[in-house]
């Protein structure tokens, strides 16, 4: 399947703000970075971490919607009526290579990460409960290789529609390009 044919929602349990502010923003920039088209939060409503969120999407571009659940059940049922997959990654599960041809085959898929505590019903309303080893370590690392798996890569090539700004690859420093169709005073703002 076409990597852009693939509709990825990442949901977030359990965001804590204090806790967890720094590891949910980053959770958010792979999922965008790396293909997925919803970022979900549950747990506390951050309205500054989805304010810097779309912030992200408004400079560098890409369509990926910032969305928050109080209900995160309610949330994977409205995933499943839609026909998406529900795949929750989790270092008890079935090594990500056993399953990843059939979590592939399906076009539309929920990846649940957790924090902290990850309610037992996680494991149970899942279609897949996924593995990135079955070593401890995290969501962020363990949500870039599944993408990069679900991807088969393709996602290191992935062009974000609408960027203000970009950055064209150098050997040594940095160089940034704005694009000439939004004003230089538009960069942060909407
Ligand atoms: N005991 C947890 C577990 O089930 O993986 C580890 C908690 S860890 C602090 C937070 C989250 O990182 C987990 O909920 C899971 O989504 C992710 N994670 C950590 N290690 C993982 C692994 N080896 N494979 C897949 N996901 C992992």
């Amino acid at each position: 399947m076409n990597e852009n044919a693939f509709e990825i929602g990442v949901l977030r349990l359990g965001h804590r703000i204090i806790r967890d502010k720094r590891v949910t923003m980053h959770a958010f920039l792979v999922s965008r970075a790396f293909g997925a088209s919803a970022f979900i939060i549950h747990g506390d409503k951050d309205s500054k971490l989805e304010e810097n969120a779309n912030k992200i999407v408004r400079i560098w571009g890409g369509r990926i919607r910032i969305e928050y659940t109080e209900n995160w059940l309610e949330t994977v049922r409205k995933w499943r009526e839609a026909g998406g997959l529900i795949t929750h990654l989790t270092m008890y599960g079935m090594p990500v290579e056993s399953v990843i041809n059939d979590v592939r085959r399906s076009g539309r898929i929920l990846v649940i990460i957790g924090g902290q505590k990850v309610p037992g019903e996680a494991y149970r309303v899942s279609d897949y409960n996924v593995s990135i080893t079955n070593q401890p370590h995290s969501e962020i690392a363990a949500l870039a290789i599944f993408l990069d798996r679900v991807f088969q890569g393709k996602e290191l090539y992935k062009q974000h529609e609408n960027p203000r700004v970009f950055i064209v690859p150098s050997p040594r420093g940095k160089v940034i390009c704005r694009n000439p169709l939004y004003r230089d005073d538009s960069i942060g703002r909407r």
